[in-house]
């Protein structure tokens, strides 16, 4: 029965959901009353790689890695000189995966002295990583500038002055991109809003009350005439989770108006980073538009607002992480208990049933960090029992460590079931703790119908690695 417990968009379901193929990747379907991937039932690769486990299809991952290079190429066409781009490597990143990347043709985008590391491990050439961070460390600087990376996303003024010392000091040329906040507020969560005024990220290109010019004008000028600084281009990243074109549309056109103030004092954009940020569907309730349509969109702004404004297109670069990984991935959880509350709704009573997994907010983070809604299906079997209102939650130590807020699962859902969660393969592992000291999952990989692991399950002896005095 619809429970009024449950929110407006959430449709009561039949006994046996289909699998939105919005929200699972294409690999995901149901076979002889199991959740498969690629083939495999869940079952299988709970018998031979544990649970809780994370699941990354590997062709879908290589699919929609290779669909951005191909629909911004095609959509841009020899339009701004082509589109690079750059994996948003801290949705997730292993080696593994850092070398899809770059079969796939895309470069990779750092914010770390570890990420960076990772990256070159995974045979991705310098000059094809971007190193970004609002507090990049002296040690990360240096590693920056002696591998040559290709470019060091620098985002404040002191920060540009560190650059331009060390290059000098080094002999050696640092690549210098400038992070600026176009002042548009995207709309998403205000954790992962990063291009209105009052947060920590970029160069605002808005005057200070008590200056004549803006840290990004001054930061531009500085850029250009420093004697060790190879001044590649300017960046914007306005957020996460964005469906539409219309937030990087208005970024562009105040980057663009930007660059011909700057054009009109003899600097020359070369390069416009237009950021990453393109939303997934984690429920029905997420509608976002296919990075074809989002290519155009912006092809079509770009060439409109270039010739409005009498500058050449510059090159573009975009960085998308989480609609890349995320919908790739998936999360299998055997259920331990379930119970059930009754909650009090506009003066009755209504029932909803807890259904507790082995792993929770350590795995996954995103619900207790951003409210984050996901959805779940029963897997290991098909169900002719009434679906009823129900709340996944971890084996932590919080009431807020919630995997699935709100779902409709059958009644006898129960202990030794196998639940799939869709869409985790961004900022899970990514996020990952040992919070409780639970050992984290171990990554199966799977391509052409094999799984393999490319992470490992840690182990009890994992969690004593780090201590000193045994
Ligand atoms: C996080 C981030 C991205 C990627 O965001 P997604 O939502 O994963 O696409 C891109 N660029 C920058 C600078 C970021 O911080």
């Amino acid at each position: 029965m619809r429970s009024p417990l449950a929110p407006q968009w959430l449709t009561f379901p039949d006994n046996t959901p289909a699998l939105n193929p919005k929200i699972f990747s294409s690999g995901v379907a149901r076979d002889d009353d199991q959740v498969t991937i690629q083939g495999i039932p869940v079952t299988e690769l709970v018998e031979r790689f544990g649970s809780p486990l994370w699941v990354i299809d590997e062709n879908d991952f290589r699919a929609r890695a290779r669909a951005y290079v191909d629909d911004f190429n095609t959509a841009f066409g020899s339009l701004c000189g082509g589109v690079d781009v750059y994996y948003a490597s801290k949705a997730l990143l292993t080696v593994q995966v850092a070398s899809w990347i770059r079969e796939e043709g895309l470069r990779i985008d750092t914010a770390s002295g570890g990420e960076m590391a990772l990256a070159m491990r995974a045979g991705i050439e310098p000059a094809h990583i971007g190193l970004h961070g609002n507090n990049k460390s002296d040690g990360e600087l240096h590693t920056a500038i002696t591998k040559r990376i290709g470019r060091i996303v620098v985002d404040s003024l002191a920060e540009l002055h560190r650059v331009a010392h060390m290059a000098a000091k080094l002999e050696t040329p640092a690549n210098v991109m400038l992070r600026l906040t176009p002042g548009v507020d995207a709309s998403t969560h205000h954790h992962i809003a990063t291009a209105h005024e009052d947060q920590k990220f970029g160069l605002s290109i808005t005057p200070a009350p008590d200056a004549q010019t803006s840290v990004a004008y001054q930061a531009a000028h500085i850029a250009a005439e420093a004697s060790h600084i190879n001044f590649v281009g300017l960046h914007s990243h306005i957020g996460s989770q964005i469906f539409d074109s219309q937030g990087f549309e208005a970024a562009a056109t105040r980057m663009l108006e930007f660059i011909a103030v700057l054009a009109d004092e003899n600097i020359h954009i070369e390069e416009l980073d237009i950021g990453g940020g393109y939303g997934i569907a984690y429920t029905e309730a997420d509608d976002p538009a296919a990075p074809a349509v989002i290519a155009n969109n912006l092809a079509r702004h770009l060439s409109a607002e270039t010739d409005r404004l009498n500058i050449p297109c510059p090159r573009i670069s975009i960085e998308p992480g989480r609609s890349i990984a995320g919908p790739a991935g998936l999360t299998i959880y055997t259920v331990g208990t379930t119970k059930t509350v009754w909650v009090e709704h506009a003066g009755v009573h209504h029932p909803r049933r807890y259904v507790a997994v082995d792993g929770g907010m350590s795995d996954n983070p995103r619900p207790v960090l951003y409210d984050a809604d996901y959805t779940a299906v029963l897997a290991n079997r098909v169900s002719d029992a009434e679906p009823v209102l129900s709340r996944v939650v971890g084996k932590h130590c919080e009431s807020g460590d919630i995997v699935v807020n709100t779902v409709y699962l059958p009644e006898d859902t129960d202990h030794g079931d196998l639940l799939v969660v869709p869409a985790t393969g961004a900022y899970g592992h990514a996020m990952s703790s040992n919070y409780n000291m639970l050992t984290r999952p171990a990554i199966v990989a799977i391509k052409d119908g094999a799984a393999r692991e490319i992470i490992r399950r840690e182990t009890i002896d994992d969690l004593f690695a780090r201590e000193v005095d045994l």
